[in-house]
């Protein structure tokens, strides 16, 4: 198990002056932003290459007021995304570590852009559920692992060592409680102790920790975890026992649209674009439009746990825009029907049910007219033959909770004060997405990640 061990005279081989345990998005953004500013900086990364959630996401980054928004015209403000993000969580989270984050996307984003030269560009194709502009940035390709590509290139060109296959087991602070560096352990077993005058938590939350989520996400526990497997809360492990504060463990994403049995994500874009999700008796059971999210605990209480999303060809061709969908379509996960009596014998649902739904939304398209669940429909958005079906499950990304930071994002105790030499971002610190699963507004990872990275990083002279 993770510990902080207690050692004043704590001596060792390596050196620094920032310690990044994690590379991911975090933890590269911290580290190009510390070692720019003349730190030294070793990412310790527990994998024999740089990964995490981060090159498994879709990469999209929500921002608002950057340069990339301006570039395509695209009027948003700070303002109004900070109020979607305290909409979504229904005002749950610290609204100053939400105004924190808000503050610095933006000009994360735009650091990267000029000083680092990752290229970024706005999604305008759709509108994800309850952001009220067009702000999900992306690299050319739209993929997470893009962005870990373009970030790790960055780090290149910095004093910034990145030690994989290198699993950080231990924390070790002084009696006075300052961080002094970390214990590291490597696949053979031989350990490795690494001095640090600052160390930074950006190795995710916990949700490859099953002991963990069965304590913290009873619903999830027997779902898949779809986000990658080194996560298993270290962060919550050390902090627990630094009595550190903790926040929203039980805030988590999920998503109610992962193909099965294949195990790709089918973009949510379908559904906000006029899809829908209908149960194995085929009929819709919720709001598709609340956010894909709270979707996975939806889809997971259906019939065999599952769903199938229902859409057209205009959403197909959506839907290839995005690699992940590609994926699935190559995998065969698409089902297709001329008819819906076609569709529904193809998929195994009741074609009297499924008539009866498509005429029901089709109607309602026909009178732009709201149903019972409180969902829209538009005329622009009616779904027409031929048909498309995906069989989908509900799987939980990635946990929200974590250790609550300052603006710096230094790590906070429970008594108030400050850790001293620790810092928290990313996954590893507590989110913006409040206690519940609903909380979780499309882009709240990469958020943090980037946001708190960035002020980490930029933290480590500042504060010096
Ligand atoms: C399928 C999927 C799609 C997603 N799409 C999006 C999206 O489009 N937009 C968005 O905002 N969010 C998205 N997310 C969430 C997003 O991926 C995460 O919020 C984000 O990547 C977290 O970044 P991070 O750097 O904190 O963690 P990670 O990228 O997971 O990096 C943490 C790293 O720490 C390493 N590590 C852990 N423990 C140790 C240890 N003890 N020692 C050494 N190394 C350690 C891990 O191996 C890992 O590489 C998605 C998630 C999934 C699963």
């Amino acid at each position: 198990m993770a510990e902080v061990i207690v050692d004043d005279g704590f001596s060792a081989a390596v050196e620094i002056d920032c310690l990044i345990i994690g590379g991911g998005a975090a933890g590269l953004t911290a580290a190009l932003a510390a070692a720019e500013d003349g730190a030294s900086v070793l990412i310790a990364e527990r994998e024999k290459q740089l990964s995490g959630s981060t090159a498994l996401s879709s990469g999209l980054i929500p921002a608002a007021e950057t340069r990339a928004q301006k570039r395509q015209n695209i009027n948003d403000n700070k303002k109004a995304f900070f109020e979607d993000i305290m909409g979504k969580n229904n005002n749950s989270a610290d609204p100053k570590h939400v105004n924190n984050c808000v503050e610095n996307i933006n000009l994360a984003l735009d650091w990267l852009e000029e000083k680092h030269g990752i290229q970024f560009h706005v999604l305008e194709d759709f509108l994800y559920p309850n952001h009220t502009s067009f702000r999900m940035h992306a690299v050319p390709e739209v993929t997470g692992e893009g962005l870990i590509n373009y970030l790790e290139k960055a780090a290149a060109g910095l004093d910034i060592y990145i030690s994989c296959n290198l699993q950080i087991i231990n924390l070790v602070r002084s009696n006075s409680g300052k961080i002094l560096g970390a214990v590291g352990k490597r696949p053979d077993g031989k350990i490795e102790n690494i001095s640090a005058q600052n160390t930074i938590l950006a190795c995710n939350g916990y949700g490859g920790n099953p002991t963990l989520i069965s304590e913290n996400i009873p619903e999830m526990k027997d779902a898949i975890y779809f986000g990658h497997t080194g996560n298993q809360g270290e962060a919550v492990i050390w902090g627990r026992q630094l009595d550190a504060k903790i926040g929203h463990l039980s805030g988590y994403q999920g998503h109610g649209s992962v193909a099965h049995p294949h195990g790709v994500l089918v973009t949510w874009a379908l559904m906000m674009e006029g899809g829908i999700q209908i149960n194995k008796k085929g009929v819709r059971f919720s709001n598709e439009h609340k956010g894909y999210s709270e979707q996975a605990v939806n889809v997971l209480s259906q019939p065999e746990k599952i769903a199938f999303n229902i859409f057209d060809e205009r959403l197909c061709e959506l839907g290839r825009k995005f690699d992940d969908f590609r994926k699935a379509e190559n995998a065969g996960a698409l089902v297709k029907g001329l008819t819906v009596k076609e569709l529904a014998t193809n998929i195994g649902v009741n074609e009297t049910s499924l008539s009866e739904t498509m005429l029901n939304i089709d109607a309602l398209a026909e009178q732009n007219a709201r149903d019972s669940f409180g969902r829209e429909f538009n005329i622009k958005s009616r779904l027409k033959p031929p048909y498309y079906a995906v069989r989908v499950t509900g799987a939980l990304f990635h946990t929200q909770g974590g250790l609550l930071v300052d603006k710096y994002a230094r790590v906070i105790q429970e008594s108030g004060s400050i850790i001293q030499g620790l810092y928290a971002c990313g996954g590893a610190a507590c989110g913006v997405s409040g206690p519940d699963v609903s909380g979780y507004l499309s882009g709240n990872g990469l958020l943090t990640a980037i946001s708190l990275g960035y002020v980490a990083g930029k933290s480590i002279k500042r504060i010096e």
